[in-house]
């Protein structure tokens, strides 16, 4: 589904991205670990056209996800482009970035209510089957700061789930969560895994990524160091930086 070749992408002098080829198959857990600053959220947020790349190719289901132009010209090719990837590729933040106005409810329907003007009760049948299916579902009515981040998280991933995507771009979802509410998170993301949903996951949980990926992906100040299944990856790491990186992560 998601095809990436040759990535290039620099801010100013910094090469943050050196030449990444990676590719999520449909169907596929990719997961992408490596320290801080080595590029997994710029990868990321390339994907989702949140940023530009300068140089290689990204191919969303074979479309090209591009900008044209330079400088301040800058600008991905056309606008429902932008709408239908990021509609395909959804993504979850660290920071859950829910609207703190609306309740649990109205932050899962609103994207497909305005962005895909899909009819009210629709979405709204299925917002509250998502928020059953995460564990949430008394919560609807509620505003995110009366949940827990675990709670607020899960919205998130409903919400994300609400615009019925291709596959999902997670950037470390659990990493803001005290360890008691990462695993109600990781419960989800593992059932999401088990469904076949093909997904793009940052994570510094090594068993996390152990557990649901098919490929995970070692990057280093961004290259690709080291690749593979994560029991080669995690129970025979090849190269010294990985082994390093492991230990200190254990
Ligand atoms: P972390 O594990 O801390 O989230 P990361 O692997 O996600 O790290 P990125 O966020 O992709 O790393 O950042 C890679 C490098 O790019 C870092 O050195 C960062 O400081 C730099 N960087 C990221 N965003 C910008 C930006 N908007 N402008 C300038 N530099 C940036
Ligand atoms: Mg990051």
């Amino acid at each position: 589904v998601i095809e990436i070749r040759d990535l290039h992408k620099s801010y100013g002098d910094l090469e943050v991205l050196r030449g990444v080829d990676l590719t999520a198959p449909r169907g596929h857990v990719v997961s992408l670990i490596g320290s801080s600053g080595s590029g997994k959220s710029t990868l990321l947020r390339c994907c989702n056209l949140l940023e530009n790349s300068q140089e290689g190719t990204i191919r969303f289901e074979g479309e090209p996800v591009q900008w044209q132009g330079s400088g301040l010209n800058r600008h991905p090719s056309d606008r429902h482009q932008v709408m239908r990837i990021r509609t395909n590729l959804s993504m979850v933040f660290q920071q859950f970035n829910l609207w703190s106005h609306m309740t649990i409810l109205q932050n899962v329907m609103e994207a497909p209510l305005t962005v895909l003007k899909q009819p009210r009760a629709e979405v709204e049948a299925r917002a509250r089957a998502l928020l059953d299916k995460v564990g949430i579902g008394d919560k609807a009515d509620a505003f995110p700061a009366m949940l827990s981040g675990g709670q607020q998280q899960r919205a998130a991933i409903a919400r994300a789930l609400c615009m019925e995507p291709r596959a999902l771009l997670f950037d470390e979802p659990t990493s803001a969560l005290d360890p008691e509410l990462e695993q109600e998170v990781v419960k989800v993301i593992k059932q999401l895994a088990d469904e076949g949903r093909t997904m793009l996951l940052v994570t510094h949980d090594m068993r996390l990524a152990a557990d649901v990926s098919d490929h995970v992906v070692f990057l280093h100040q961004g290259r690709i160091e080291e690749e593979g299944p994560p029991e080669t990856l995690f129970g025979a790491p090849r190269t010294e930086r990985l082994r390093q990186f492991l230990r200190a992560t254990e």
